[in-house]
């Protein structure tokens, strides 16, 4: 699904010049949930955007479902990006003036669906996270689950293929963040690949695989997937 090999980026600023990554290699299977994990200023939010298409990369090679990402222009990229992928940020990024069905509408908008479609879509997307009955509110008269529930449904309303989720529960208390965990582990087992970042170590371990990044490198924790902990303990015993 996702297969990058050896990349880098380099941020330049003024006289400065910034590797935030260094040569990553990983792969993120079809259906997939992984976490990465790793310090403050470690590159995590630079691999993501780049896994999502909103920022270039410098050097090395990134294949997403099957694409050459190296060879697309701005317009392939966006295409891609508007119709396979889904994103949630740790603030929300919604628009305070527009009502939760106008929130969720706005990446619809750009893949030319019919009004009809995209009216059915949001209000499934809004019945699924349980806010059907708001489609008038504002984002300011929600709570913060509520409001990353609202960015769940914009991002599930498109249908991706992959989920990238940059600390989305990071602006929230450890019950709204388990609603949340909850809630992508429920999009995730109907078979959306789901890439988050997270800084907690709770959610970390309920995930398939972890890939921590230091220093703008990637190292993976669990070759295989944890669903069968007691098979890989006598694995382990064993060998
Ligand atoms: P994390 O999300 O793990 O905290 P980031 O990916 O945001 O880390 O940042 C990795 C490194 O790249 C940091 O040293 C950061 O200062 C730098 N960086 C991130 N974005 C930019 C940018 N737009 N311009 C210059 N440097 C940046
Ligand atoms: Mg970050």
């Amino acid at each position: 699904m996702l297969t990058m090999k050896q990349l880098s980026k380099v941020y330049q600023t003024h006289m400065i010049e910034t590797h935030a990554l260094r040569g990553i290699d990983m792969q993120v299977r079809e259906g997939e949930f992984v976490a990465v994990t790793g310090p403050s200023g470690s590159g995590k939010t630079t691999f993501l955007n780049i896994a999502g298409l909103l920022e270039e990369f410098t050097g090395g090679e990134y294949h997403l479902d099957g694409v050459d990402v190296r060879g697309l222009d701005d317009n392939q990229r966006s295409r891609l990006r508007n119709e396979k992928l889904g994103f949630i940020f740790q603030g929300f990024n919604l628009i305070p003036d527009l009502n939760l069905f106008d929130n969720v509408d706005v990446p619809l908008r750009y893949r030319g669906m019919s009004a009809g479609e995209r009216d059915q879509r949001i209000k499934e997307a809004l019945e699924r996270v349980g806010l059907a009955s708001r489609l008038k509110h504002l984002p300011s008269q929600l709570s913060g689950g509520q409001q990353q529930r609202v960015a769940i449904a914009r991002a599930l309303a498109g249908s991706p293929r992959i989920l990238f989720a940059d600390e989305p529960t990071g602006n929230l208390d450890s019950l709204m963040a388990r609603e949340v965990m909850n809630m992508l582990e429920d999009i995730n087992s109907r078979g959306t690949t789901i890439v988050m970042v997270t800084h907690d170590p709770e959610l970390a371990r309920r995930v398939h695989r972890n890939i921590h990044i230091m220093d703008g490198q990637a190292s993976d924790f669990a070759k295989a997937p944890r669903k069968a902990p007691r098979e890989e303990s006598t694995l382990s015993a064993v060998g």
